[in-house]
């Protein structure tokens, strides 16, 4: 094995095939790695010594039961399955049994836990299981080629062996269910899922409100898009929502499914990504290893059943980016003549390893093209509101803000400094605290709202600061340690009430464990909203029904809104009715306003008339 980078795979895997007649089938083994061989970017040393997987580690994800069956209905010369036991456990249609097939899926299993196992062990920088990413797979049912879940198995077990929070992108075109269900409850494990929406699509799940449930709620994350997507829409809803939530949850190692399927020539779905796509998004998952994963990442090749001209290329583009390794300039000649059998002329016809790039036209996108543009728009604005901190929100923005002279929402005041007589002692309040101060203060180790390091959060403080229209105001030691903040910010832009002008929203609101005693909370918020410029503004808060630390608090959503309810009503705020799908599909989520005694009615009236808009359905 040479190098930081390997392949976990060998010719046992072409084993794990439904036949001939199924999408899923061993020549996607030999398809791909022969020309990741005849473009010389792989030899024998490359490739990372596995095994099958143990029941010991199969069971940290399926019933034994089940694994029991896939045995029994393996065995070559049993007798036909028991067509009702067959059912029960799914072994029928696309994965109806095959001999061998218990070994086989071992065999992938085992292959991507020797790549899980070898980078998180720190053996090698990056890992690539192309034969792998069976995501569907079930804890006691066989679903969409999925005999087993290979990359839970493999995640299970070293979040098992090592302290380590790992995070799933999951790039199929199909919802990644098995690996969300398999960690739905699980606080270590965040799955993100970019897919075709379960609307039109197999499995027909992965919508923006499966979230998780506790202790693992908000580590659940689906971005549903639109049939007919296209690479520009796939690829600024993963910087929308991929790169923020790294940066808030701040992973150890990043797992990815980076199915191809997704492809336009992809006969199973209709995202319409191009390889150029996958190559960008390669690069994306590449960088983010580096920037948020001390460059600890595996890649798994997922669903993909173009076998000719989409699987091979995009494998060799994925291996290419994770190794390090330069392509040629044109896919060999060599290996196109090998592939004389080809039914697609298109393979053919494509002597790049991307396609062409096509010359935009202008103009060319039509009612229907903006219509789904503002759909994926709409799922990413509520993913975002529901998967991330406001306060990483505000340093990912969707948009550019625009600057503070065209904004100037927030008038200037002097700023202030006060006292706050706490349960643990007195505290300093502070407004309009500057990026320069807080980034000489620090933050108490008990606020970590969901970003895990202070450092890290002093930062997001300091960016807010930094914010033309953000203001954050603090309560701190004598000695400058931050132990609580209020952030007011411009609301995200497209949201419901952005276009409001004179309103802006309380963000976030924090205190740290430790010190939610002694009315922290009211007091920050009271002195936040003091000065007299309030009066000429709307400000909004939304506290939703699960929160960062809610687990920690051992409140319950019911009674974690109550709090809220009471610390928002102290400082004048009041508990309004709304339709705006993020905060009315859940009853424990919280809405509040406070409306300056100053606001002209019909500034007031415009306001009350988007509380409620008679929409309920989500995007
Ligand atoms: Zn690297
Ligand atoms: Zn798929």
């Amino acid at each position: 094995m040479s190098g930081a980078s390997a392949v976990a795979a060998d010719g046992r895997l072409a084993a794990y095939d439904f036949g001939p007649d199924r999408p899923f089938q061993a020549g996607r083994l030999d398809a791909g790695l022969s020309l990741l061989r005849a473009a010389k970017v792989l030899d024998e040393d490359d490739l990372l010594a596995f095994g099958p997987a143990a029941d010991a580690d199969l069971e940290l994800i399926h019933d034994r039961d089940y694994l029991e069956a896939l045995a029994r209905f393996s065995a070559a010369g049993a007798a036909p399955a028991d067509p009702v036991e067959a059912t029960r456990f799914g072994l029928v249609g696309d994965n109806r049994p095959f001999p061998g097939m218990d070994q086989a899926a071992r065999l992938v299993a085992g292959a991507t836990m020797a790549a899980v196992d070898a980078v998180a062990a720190g053996d090698l920088a990056h890992a690539f299981a192309p034969v792998a990413g069976l995501h569907h797979a079930q804890r006691r049912r066989a679903v969409g080629f999925c005999l087993v879940n290979d990359v839970a198995v493999a995640i299970a077990r070293c979040t098992r062996a090592w302290p380590l929070r790992v995070l799933y992108v999951d790039l199929d075109a199909h919802h990644g269910d098995g690996v969300q269900a398999a960690f739905y409850d699980d606080p270590r494990v965040c799955t993100v899922s970019l897919h075709e929406t379960g609307r039109y699509l197999f499995p027909g799940s992965g919508e923006v409100h499966e979230l998780g449930r506790p202790p693992g709620t908000g580590r659940s994350v689906n971005v549903p898009l639109e049939p007919r997507t296209g690479d520009d829409g796939f690829l600024a809803a993963f910087d929308a929502v991929v790169e923020p939530l790294a940066a808030a949850f701040r992973p150890d190692l990043l797992v990815t499914q980076n199915g191809c399927d997704g492809h336009a020539d992809d006969p199973l779905s209709d995202l319409t990504l191009s390889l150029r796509g996958f190559r960008e998004l390669a690069r994306r998952l590449h960088k983010l290893a580096h920037r948020h994963c001390q460059g600890r990442w595996v890649a798994t090749g997922g669903g993909g059943y173009d076998l000719d001209r989409v699987v091979p290329r995009a494998w060799a583009l994925l291996w290419s980016e994770l190794s390090g390794r330069r392509l040629p300039s044109r896919v060999p000649s060599a290996w196109l003549a090998g592939r004389a059998a080809s039914p697609d002329p298109a393979n053919h016809a494509l002597v790049g390893w991307v396609e062409p790039r096509q010359r935009r036209r202008r103009g060319s996108a039509g009612p229907g093209a903006r219509e789904l543009e503002e759909r994926n728009q709409r799922t990413v604005r509520a993913v975002r509101r529901l998967a991330l901190p406001p306060s990483v929100r505000v340093v990912y923005p969707l948009a550019r803000r625009a600057g503070g002279a065209a904004t100037g929402r927030l008038p200037g005041w002097e700023p202030r400094a006060g006292e706050h007589q706490s349960a643990g002692g007195p505290l300093v309040l502070r407004d309009r605290t500057p990026a320069s101060l807080l980034r000489r203060l620090e933050v108490d180790p008990g606020i970590h709202a969901f970003v895990r390091d202070p450092d890290q959060e002093r930062e997001v403080l300091a960016r807010i600061a930094e914010e033309p229209t953000g203001e954050v105001v603090v309560a701190h030691t004598p000695e400058g340690l931050v132990v609580g903040y209020v952030a007011v910010l411009d609301p995200e832009p497209g949201t419901r009430f952005a276009s409001l002008p004179g309103l802006l929203e309380v963000g976030a609101i924090e205190v740290a464990t430790g010190w939610r005693r002694g009315g922290v909370a009211s007091a920050l918020l009271r002195f936040a909203v003091e000065p007299d410029p309030f009066e000429d503004l709307i400000l909004i808060a939304s506290g939703l029904s699960w929160h960062w630390d809610l687990d920690q608090s051992g409140l319950s959503a019911v009674a974690y809104r109550r709090v809220l309810g009471r610390v928002f009503e102290a400082a004048g705020f009041e508990t309004l009715r709304t339709d705006e799908p993020e905060i009315a599909y859940h009853p424990a989520n919280l809405f509040v306003a406070r409306v300056g005694s100053r606001v002209p009615p019909a500034r007031r009236a415009a306001f009350t008339s988007r509380l409620l808009r008679g929409h309920h359905a989500m995007p």
